[in-house]
């Protein structure tokens, strides 16, 4: 850290004469800093995309700039700061400034601190548990009077959240955040006072702590000199841990990031959330586009409006063109991050700026290279419309962002009771609306088989919020009954509505719109649990009582002479179990149903010898899953569920999606090898594995064996003292280039001499493509189709299957995916085809899906034998997000249970005995 002396002694005067001015006179202009008004002037690239409010920094002594701490100003060229360097700024002028307080609100997956950063007036910010308070109380207007909610509004600040760094390859927020800290807390302009005086300004200065410096660490490594558009490269093969631009798709808050973001934000309750983006030029505000989630408060509609011409306006008035809003991004899907805020009655707010992928200037095309006007068209949503060619800067970027962010201020601060009241109405009006609209309650009936996903649905909704209560009687309702310990969601609490948007059907308003994200998330039908509304409003005066904690259900006495019985019921805890038995436990299954005593347990049941004791027991307390002693081995065909050697294989360039399959996978403590190109292509396959896992990360057999192209390369990714983040969870000498036809062939080797080859989604492209699977068709639909995340019905064509182990119905909902629309030969239909989905209109159950026809009685699962081993490619994602949990259990049964345990005829009757049976 260092000063400039000749400097603060002007400085130090100023503030000397700020401090005695009488308050009503208007405030001076602040001393600015010549060298950062000539910095900036040089490196934004046209006096249009710069504004008065943004073109200088004042300078107060003893209040360190962002160039003080760090040794650059936000936006120099090639410049990208790390999270703890931004920190250590922030900690800096926390220490120099009473307006500015720095919090930790948790840690990342790879140990990084995840901060919340308060600026506002001294006053405001020595009462801000109090406003926290008081914010907390209008967000449960149950608590308190009408009176006493309007005394609360005015006395009130509202926190303006922002966030800035969800999407690590978006890099400009970050930087301009701190810029806008030190203004907020130094400047004394009339504006900044307003803003300090009258609003708390709250911000996550990297939301995406570990993806941000993964990405910092490539760009200084590899894109830093890169100035050409057509030069640029991709981006590094991990941000997160896990996940890529899915830290946006969180909806369950399964990532310990964005669960932390959703904790603070459910004790902080911030009326505003606006998340800072950058993808469009050169400044998109968003204000709510068709089709609307039907949930969410009216309210809502109009506010989102209101802001985002206030800022079109605004930076249009300065002179800068390119600020626009409707027509980029809709309010169907409440997924996204930043939703939490309107799913809990705030607003949720977006912008998205133009970035460069990094702090290089460079020239960029705007308009598409199909051709055409694509953004750059004049209409009445962009009335000055960002340029066709454009060479653009870091600072331009931040100059565009800080300045729509104050004006955003500006408007907040001039209605900051406008936008406390919008909140408390919304949150009364959520509880009203459970009074008032059917449906009044969702019951979830007690005595579903699988406790797991009952006791997993009902924490998800916990986690947001939301109450849960149980009854203590039978519950009589006009439209049904249900038992007593049955659990009831009622609808008249603040996260009602939230209740409604996550537990309802989806019905998608406008078959001729598109959407930006998924079209359904129905939970009970992504965990295969019953959840029914009723309209019957009596439910909301039945006897019942808030369920704080969820119980678990696991038990276990005994063992008997002949150890133990574990029934499977679909509960994904036994993989959990299993793994922590141990591998070389004789845990053995039955191969179809059977009775001891008068209790029928379903095949794929576990028999647990007397000797698994005091690991049985420890698992089982964790788990829901009831283990019953047995005096004698029952008399059923039994497999060995004898673990596999796992291998999970990764292209380089999208880790993403296959990220979620890790995060479940280490979440259920399923071991496995990541392998990538550098594995498959050195052979040796099936000495060192059994199963190799490929999950969905590419929609053509092609983008799976060359992934990244080879322009770019040779690109390593390895571990690196100057780069530290790189190298993490795989090393290559070069991402580049893809497994190509030799990885297939050794494929195809590693199934010949008896491995199992797992495909899901999109990469069940490849085996038909490239003839692994010969017989096996993999089709696409027309071009009209349209399927963005529906939940449809499929139907188990091979029920004794083991891969069906746990699924006691043949006709299952399950999420489309958009993999293969497969074809297999008449004759191989029976022995192939496991699971189809049963098409049409009919058979979308949740969603949109326009052309549902194309996908009428087409094979969602196809099993082919090749040489000595099989392929198994799923035309479903049975693990997608942390979302359709009913469907992971086809693929633990699958990779992990049943890896080698085939039926090996056609019939079903013969299909028990045939079961590679071994007693
Ligand atoms: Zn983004």
């Amino acid at each position: 850290m260092r000063f400039s002396c000749s400097r603060w002694s002007v400085a130090a005067i100023l503030f000397l004469l700020l401090g005695t001015m009488p308050a009503a006179q208007p405030a001076p202009r602040d001393a600015t800093d010549p060298d950062f008004a000539r910095s900036v002037k040089e490196w934004t690239t046209a006096p249009e995309f710069l504004s008065p409010l943004v073109d200088h920094l004042p300078v107060v002594a003893g209040v360190p700039t962002p160039k003080d701490v760090l040794g650059y100003h936000v936006g120099t060229p090639k410049k990208l700061t790390k999270t703890a360097e931004a920190l250590a700024y922030y900690r800096a002028l926390e220490k120099a400034s009473p307006r500015i307080r720095v919090t930790t609100i948790g840690r990342t997956d790879e140990g990084r601190e995840i901060t919340v950063v308060y600026i506002a007036s001294e006053a405001t910010l020595r009462q801000l548990d109090t406003h926290v308070a008081s914010l907390a109380r209008l967000a449960d207007p149950r608590t308190i009077s009408e009176q006493e909610a309007q005394r609360l509004v005015a006395a009130t600040p509202p926190i303006y959240h922002l966030m800035a760094g969800l999407h690590s390859g978006e890099t400009g927020p970050p930087e301009m955040l701190m810029e806008l800290a030190y203004r907020l807390v130094a400047s004394e302009t009339p504006l900044i006072r307003q803003i300090r005086d009258r609003i708390i300004v709250s911000f996550t200065p990297a939301s995406d702590p570990d993806g941000r410096d993964r990405y910092v660490d490539w760009y200084r490594r590899h894109m830093v000199d890169i100035t050409e558009e057509k030069d640029r490269i991709t981006g590094p093969p991990y941000w997160g841990k896990y996940i890529f631009h899915d830290n946006n798709r969180d909806i369950n808050y399964s990532q310990v990031t964005m669960r932390a973001h959703l904790e603070w934000y459910l004790k902080t309750h911030p009326p505003v959330m606006h998340d800072l983006h950058e993808s469009v030029p050169f400044l998109y505000t968003f204000s709510g586009q068709a089709p609307h989630n039907p949930n969410l408060d009216p309210i809502v509609y109009g506010e989102l409006p209101m802001f985002a011409n206030f800022e079109m306006a605004q930076l249009t008035k300065y002179g800068m063109p390119g600020v626009w809003t409707h027509g980029f991004v809709d309010m169907w899907s409440p997924g996204y991050l930043a939703f939490m805020s309107s799913n809990h009655n705030g607003l949720v707010r977006m912008y998205e700026t133009f970035g460069n992928g990094g702090a290089t200037t460079m020239k960029r095309r705007v308009t598409p290279p199909s051709g055409g006007a694509g953004q750059t068209s004049r209409e009445w949503y962009r009335p000055l419309p960002p340029y066709k060619e454009v060479v653009w800067s870091m600072r331009n970027n931040t100059n565009y962002m800080q300045t729509a962010v104050l004006s955003a201020l500006q408007y907040a601060s001039a209605f900051p009771e406008v936008i406390v009241e919008n909140f408390y109405r919304k949150s009364r009006n959520s509880v009203e609306s459970g009074r008032k609209e059917a449906p009044h309650a969702f019951v979830i009936p007690a005595g579903q088989k699988d406790q797991t996903r009952v006791r997993m649905l009902l924490e998800l909704l916990q986690r947001q919020g939301i109450e849960i209560s149980r009854t203590d009687t039978e519950l009589k309702l006009s439209d049904g009954t249900w038992p007593a310990g049955s659990y009831v969601v009622c609808r008249d609490q603040p996260y009602g509505r939230l209740a409604k948007t996550l537990l309802e059907k989806q019905s998608f308003p406008d078959q001729t719109l598109r959407t930006y994200d998924d079209t359904g998330w129905t939970m009970g039908l992504m965990l295969h649990v019953d959840v029914v509304p009723t309209a019957d409003k009596a439910v909301l005066d039945a006897p019942m009582t808030r369920v704080t904690a969820v119980a678990g259900n696991g038990r276990a006495t005994g063992p008997g002479a002949a150890g133990w019985v574990v029934a499977h019921h679909g509960s994904n805890d036994m993989v959990r179990l299993r793994v922590a038995l141990g591998r070389n436990a004789d845990v053995r299954a039955a191969a179809a149903a059977f009775s001891v005593g008068d209790t029928t347990y379903p095949a794929g049941s576990f028999l647990v010898p007397a000797s698994a004791g005091a690991a049985l027991a420890d698992a089982l307390v964790k788990l829901d899953l009831e283990a019953t002693p047995i005096a004698a081995t029952p008399d059923v065909a039994t497999v060995p569920v004898d673990l596999p050697r796992l291998a999970m294989f990764s292209t380089w360039g999208r880790t993403q999606e296959l990220g979620w399959v890790r995060h479940a996978f280490d979440t259920f403590g399923i071991p496995y090898e990541l392998i990538y190109k550098e594995r498959v292509r050195q052979g040796g396959l099936r000495a060192a594995f059994d199963v190799i896992l490929v999950p969905h990360q590419a929609t053509t057999g092609k983008a799976l064996v060359y992934d990244v192209e080879r322009k770019a390369g040779p690109l390593p990714y390895r571990k690196d003292p100057q780069f530290p983040s790189l190298g993490a969870y795989g090393e290559s000498d070069d991402i580049t280039g893809g497994m190509g036809l030799e990885g297939v062939l050794e494929l195809q080797r590693f199934v010949e001499q008896g491995g199992i080859l797992i495909t899901l989604g999109g990469s069940s492209y490849m085996p038909a493509e490239f003839g692994l699977q010969r017989t096996v068709t993999a089709n696409r639909p027309s071009a009209t189709f349209y399927a963005p995340g529906p939940i449809v019905q499929a139907e188990i064509a091979r029920p004794q299957h083991p891969i069906f182990f746990g699924y006691p119905s043949t006709k299952i909902p399950v999420r489309y995916a958009n993999g293969p629309l497969f074809q297999v030969p008449e004759e191989d239909e029976a022995e192939q085809v496991l699971m189809r989905f049963t098409g049409g209109d009919e058979g979308v159950l949740s969603g949109l899906m326009r052309g549902a026809a194309e996908t009428r009685r087409r094979p969602a699962i196809v099993e082919t034998p090749v040489g000595q081993g099989r392929i198994v490619a799923f035309a479903t994602n049975p693990c997608y997000r942390w979302q359709n949990h009913g469907e992971f259990g086809m693929l633990f049964n699958a990779a992990v249970l049943f890896w080698n345990d085939r039926p090996g005829v056609r019939t079903q009757n013969a299909e028990r005995g045939a079961l590679n049976a071994k007693r």
